[in-house]
């Protein structure tokens, strides 16, 4: 099957021959297609089948031309237009060129030679950079991009450093946050109580030495503090958690190299090549088992068969790993959904309690940006938070916007702002629940707004009346469009997929608010434009104890069997009875018979975290996903059946709302649920139970395709981050004759709400 990938190149790649490169790569694979300029950096665009152009995307970074210099690569997988055959474009100068702020850029091979170079000046200077890489989004005040808008502005460079700066020939001519150990930031070494221990290689050595005597240490890094710790030292991991009171959730790694992490983990080319790539990303890699002697110890991702990992990104941590003989844990400097902590008096006082040393440095972060999160799914890059390397990068819409900005939804809150056709995505913010975070995000609307110079004239919001970031919106004085959950999830996939027309929408996610005053989850959307209608949902339940459900499986499960009749009060026998105290499970089936303090949600997540608790897997959670997360990591992937559904359509209405609310039909799961009741009563393991429902759900959304007849389908909202079920699907949908769609570069979780917000109200504007 043919496909077109298009792939936007930033960085000094325009007169160094990038273009005739791109031409005979393109021709040496059979591929047809363009290369242009652009004022976002130059476009290629090629079509062919799916591993020529795997091949292609490989080879654009790996075979460039000595000259050039990729900092940032995103690849999108779109629809084929003809092409005939490959050509060289002229450039597309159309209207003035937009001031890119581009994202912080991982240091270059250059630069990183020269501060492992002894005999050169910058040897283990830990602020190296140079045109070609850097500092950048987390240093700007505002455009245009120079130094005394920059927070180097407190920094006079030295006669070398403004030598370099001023030579057009030099590799830092125009360098802006160009320094060096004579003139630039410096490092300190501080204990707990902020009193200063080393200065410069000192506090680095220092640093290090602590961390392989199994220290935890706050670094100051690019976008932030990481805690780190050695990662072959369990108590070490051990008091890490117990003091960041994390209990389980997954650590990231740092590899000093890639040769380290090919050791632990099994990486293909498309992971070799995003974990090397100038974003840096903390990919999520297939490891090959963990155990205590080992240079990462189980504790690290407890039962989990991946391992977040990624490379230094800049020449600070380079430095640092060269000399921690293995690789770190390092994991963001917050309490958990904070933003990570970016002053070091903040930091003091945040992570005093955590961290035994601070690696701290007096150059100041302008703003937070977190790590970010990718993966490979399906052959292709799948961005789950987006933040370092790739914020605040813009998403084209293909079509001319007035100036607006969106709010986004309230967990990994993300906001968003059109200039022209284009909408920039500000960085992952975290939940909007901590003081911390509600900063962060009024700072990121703000900051949007300075730097490109824009007036909003309109503002989206999430239709939920109590988030905050909606009630944020409302007291702009703007005018407010309202945007449903999950008609923004879907608005969102097919921006970045570049669909226009009628698609089906699959949304399903933990929580949204769905306007007919029940929560949404588990919804198939007709959307055309700035429509919708409610082709179909998942039969809802209720949910014993509303939000605290989201944390005990076990409230999803007894609700789930509770709407089919499956649990009455003062019964305790049943594969739930282990859950729950008796009188527990019985005032909460009390609840359930007077419908008190449980609302009704058609949510898939909460079906995901009702089967884990049926079949034993766990009945509370430490952090959000955990239990679907570990129902997916348990499936059999040898088995291929599934369990019996159904598709209702004399459906009763389950609440007055609007009539774009009322679902055309109900898939109804009763049957799946009474089948994995009997597996688990006939003893049947939680694997194949498990790949039985992931399966049963992918059959679920081809049945309703095919119910429903649009040929195009978008899988939208955080259960798509389920590799399982997501790549199911797509096989699934393909083999019935449908056409699948996924996220790529915008996260399926609510991270992708903001710009769904937008792209569903640009329609109507
Ligand atoms: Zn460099
Ligand atoms: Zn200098
Ligand atoms: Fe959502």
């Amino acid at each position: 099957m043919r496909e077109r990938l298009r792939v936007t190149v930033r960085g000094a790649v325009q007169g160094v021959g990038f273009r005739p490169f791109v031409y005979r790569l393109a021709r040496d694979l059979g591929l047809d297609g363009f290369v242009m300029n652009s004022p976002l950096g130059v476009v290629v665009e090629v079509e062919g089948e799916a591993a020529q152009l795997e091949q292609c995307l490989l080879r654009l970074d790996r075979d460039r031309p000595p000259r050039a210099v990729i900092q940032s690569l995103e690849s999108s997988w779109l629809d084929t237009v003809p092409h005939a055959a490959f050509e060289i474009r002229d450039s597309a100068e159309q209207g003035p060129p937009t001031a890119l702020v581009l994202p912080d850029v991982a240091t270059c091979d250059d630069c990183r030679h020269e501060i492992f170079d002894p005999a050169n000046r910058r040897y283990r200077y830990p602020f190296t950079n140079c045109t070609n890489c850097g500092p950048r989004f987390s240093i700007i005040n505002s455009l245009p991009y120079d130094r005394a808008r920059t927070s180097m502005r407190a920094f006079t460079m030295c006669p070398a450093c403004q030598r370099e700066y001023d030579d057009p020939a030099d590799r830092r001519f125009h360098a802006q946050p160009n320094a060096c150990a004579a003139c630039g930031p410096r490092l300190l070494l501080w204990d707990a109580a902020g009193a200063e221990l080393a200065a410069r290689g000192d506090a680095l050595s220092a640093a290090a030495a602590a961390i392989r005597e199994g220290r935890i240490v706050a670094v100051k890094g690019l976008g932030g503090f990481h805690l780190m710790v050695d990662a072959s030292n369990g108590p070490a991991v051990a008091r890490l958690r117990a003091r960041k009171h994390r209990e389980e959730k997954p650590f990231a790694l740092m590899y000093a190299r890639l040769a380290d992490a090919y050791e632990d983990c099994r990486l293909s080319a498309a992971e070799t090549r995003l974990l090397e790539s100038p974003e840096r990303p903390i990919v999520l890699l297939r490891h090959r088992g963990l155990s205590e002697a080992g240079r990462v110890v189980a504790t690290v991702a407890p039962r989990n068969p991946y391992l977040g990992a990624m490379l230094p990104c800049t020449p600070l941590h380079h430095l640092l790993l060269a000399e921690t003989d293995g690789p770190v844990v390092a994991t963001s400097g917050n309490l958990s959904n904070e933003p990570m902590a970016t002053d070091e008096h903040d930091a003091l006082d945040r992570l005093g309690g955590i961290a035994d040393l601070f690696l701290v440095h007096d150059r100041p972060i302008v703003r937070h940006v977190d790590d970010s999160i990718a993966c490979v799914m399906l052959g292709r890059e799948l961005v789950t938070r987006r933040a370092r390397g790739y914020a605040p990068l813009p998403v084209p819409l293909g079509r001319e916007m007035p100036p607006m900005v969106a709010v986004g939804a309230h967990q990994k809150s993300a906001v968003a702002m059109t200039v022209g056709s284009n909408v920039f995505i500000s960085q992952h913010l975290g939940d909007l629940e901590s003081a911390q975070s509600v900063v962060a995000f009024e700072d990121a609307l703000r900051s949007l707004q300075t730097l490109y110079h824009v007036k909003p004239a309109l503002v989206a919001a999430d239709l939920h009346p109590d988030y905050l970031s909606s009630r944020h919106a409302a007291e702009l004085g703007l005018p407010l469009v309202l945007v449903q959950h999950h008609h923004a999830h879907v608005a969102s996939c097919m921006a970045e997929n570049g669909l226009e027309g009628s698609v089906l929408g699959v949304a399903w996610d933990g929580t949204g608010y769905g306007g007919d005053g029940t929560i949404w989850g588990g919804e198939f959307l007709l959307c055309d434009g700035p429509s919708f209608t409610r082709a179909a949902c998942l039969r809802p339940f209720r949910l014993p104890g509303g939000d605290r459900a989201a944390r005990e499986p076990r409230r999803a499960a007894l609700g789930l069997l509770h709407a089919v009749g499956l649990v009455a009060a003062g019964t305790a026998d049943g594969p739930m009875s282990r859950a729950f105290e008796p009188r527990e499970r019985d005032l909460m089936v009390q609840a359930l018979d007077r419908r008190l303090n449980s609302p009704i949600t058609t949510s898939a997540g909460r079906l995901f975290d009702a089967v884990a608790a049926i079949v034993g897997l766990r009945a509370l959670t430490t952090f959000e996903g955990q239990a679907a997360m570990e129902l997916e990591f348990a499936v059999d992937e040898t088995t291929d059946d599934g369990y019996p559904f159904t598709i209702d359509e004399r459906v009763a209405l389950f609440a007055p709302g609007p009539s774009w609310a009322a679902p055309r039909a109900v898939v109804d799961w009763e049957p799946m649920m009474r089948a994995v009741l009997a597996d688990v009563r006939s003893g049947a393991s939680v694997g194949v139970i498990s790949a039985r429902f992931h399966n049963t759900l992918a059959e679920m959304i081809v049945a309703t395709a095919a119910f429903v007849a649009d040929p195009r389908v978008v899988l939208t909202g955080g259960c798509f981050q389920n590799r399982y079920l997501t790549t199911r699907t797509v096989t699934r949908l393909r083999q019935a004759g449908f056409r699948p769609y996924w996220h790529q570069r915008v996260p399926p979780n609510d991270g992708g709400i903001a710009l769904g917000q937008i792209a569903a109200s640009s329609h109507s504007i």
